[in-house]
């Protein structure tokens, strides 16, 4: 690990600005194709994060499908402590209409797991520290192209880097710059996150409710204890006067939005409020700066897509810059312009799904709330629609 205050003037192959999970596990797939795994520098600062929380209290959990699974596994970074999904539930509050899909139906053990963000932040950081990355802890990085050359600045410390990725799961698109005029930063919506018990527990099912105010999940928690997490996205409003309640009245709120599928609510834990924002860059690539991760699309967490779709950039990103690796002397251009190709329609396919999952049961009109419900009961009945959407979220599409 290289201190902040050592003045170094070393020039990076690649310096990944943001020590999250995407950058991390692109460092550690690009130091695998560099001469000398050094030659990645890894910068992370818990200093400014999206959600204003450092990564030991931030207690989001995330569901991760099978194909980040590999991923993780693969780059010796599955955390210990992780639960598995076999069925999922997804019900619309007060209207007709259910899915259930099953691992089963698939032939595939699970349908995806759910892990605790922290853990997984620390597993990755560590095993980036062991590949021999050159990893810079401390103040927050900035990164601005300079002819060949990309000069990464964090305190009062400069480095250069041929190529830069930022990993910081910020949101860089400015509205001065026309070409990025469809920049957009909206924060509707707040989810709520707590863990529960309940009195009639459901091992290995994940719960999807759609409500008017947002979407309302229970999944299995991590820790082993047989407690849920809940995911409650509301408006900002609903959320701060949840947020004021006592832990009994907090859960009968639980019980009153989700019904009495698994019997009474217990709330075990503090509950936290995640703004939600919701952007995508339309040009993630400029110059030798590329944006992946939640820097390039940050997602409603409705379908829990937004990890495995960073997961899958930089699987791609690292796949495509495979020769270039070999000689970083040479223009990334054409390797980028690939990526870029390769990750089209992913991206679009995955952001818009995401999309129209969070605002669709939202709209207050009768008539799409209606039709939301039977697209729902559609899924249930007929397994040649059911199966595509399934199979996205379990895997998405990956070249
Ligand atoms: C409530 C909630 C639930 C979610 N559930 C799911 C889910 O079930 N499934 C799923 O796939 N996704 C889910 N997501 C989305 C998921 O958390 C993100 O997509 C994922 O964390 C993005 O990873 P990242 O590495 O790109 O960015 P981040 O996780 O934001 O990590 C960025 C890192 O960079 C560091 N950093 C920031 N700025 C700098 C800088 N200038 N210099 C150096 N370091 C910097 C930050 O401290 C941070 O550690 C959820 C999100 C929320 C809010």
């Amino acid at each position: 690990m290289t201190a902040l205050d050592q003045k170094t003037t070393t020039t990076f192959d690649v310096a990944i600005v943001g020590g999250g999970p995407t950058g991390s596990a692109l460092a550690l797939l690009l130091a695998r194709l560099a001469p000398d795994p050094a030659r990645v520098a890894l910068f992370q600062s818990e200093q400014r994060t999206r959600y204003d929380r450092t990564v030991a209290n931030d207690t989001r959990v995330i569901a991760i499908n099978e194909g980040s699974r590999v991923l993780l596994a693969d780059l010796n970074a599955w955390p210990s402590e992780v639960a598995s999904i076999h069925t999922i539930h997804v019900s619309q509050r007060g209207r007709l209409g259910r899915t259930l899909i099953r691992a089963e139906d698939f032939a595939v053990p699970s349908l995806g797991h759910v892990l605790r963000y922290s853990q997984l932040h620390e597993t990755l950081l560590e095993a980036a520290g062991q590949a021999g990355i050159t990893l810079f802890t401390g103040e927050p990085a900035q990164a601005q192209q300079n002819g060949d050359d990309v000069i990464v600045t964090t305190g009062d410390v400069q480095t250069t880097a041929k190529l830069v990725i930022r990993a910081d799961g910020m949101n860089h698109q400015t509205q001065s710059e026309p070409a990025r005029s469809q920049a957009k930063e909206t924060h509707t919506q707040v989810a709520l996150l707590g863990v529960a018990r309940v009195s009639r527990p459901k091992v290995g099912w994940a719960f999807e409710r759609f409500t008017r105010e947002g979407p309302f999940a229970v999944l299995p928690h991590p820790d082993h204890h047989g407690s849920q997490s809940i995911v409650w996205c509301c408006t900002p409003d609903r959320a701060k006067a949840l947020l004021g309640l006592k832990p009994d009245a907090l859960a009968r709120a639980i019980e009153q939005t989700f019904g009495d599928r698994l019997g009474q609510f217990e709330v075990l834990s503090d509950f936290k409020g995640y703004a939600l924002y919701q952007s995508v860059d339309p040009a993630p690539i400029q110059g030798r700066i590329v944006n992946v991760g939640n820097a390039a699309q940050t997602l409603h967490p409705v379908a829990g897509q937004g990890l495995n779709l960073g997961l899958r950039d930089v699987a791609t990103l690292a796949h495509c810059l495979r020769d270039w690796m070999a000689q970083s002397n040479r223009d990334p251009a054409r390797s980028l312009a690939i990526y870029a190709n390769l990750r089209q329609y992913d991206r679009c396919v995955t952001i818009n799904l995401t999309r129209t999952m969070s605002s669709i049961f939202t709209t207050h009109l009768p008539v799409v709330e209606h039709g939301a419900g039977l697209a729902l009961l559609a899924l249930d009945t007929l397994p040649a629609l059911r199966a595509p959407l399934a199979r996205h979220l379990m895997q998405g599409l990956r070249q």
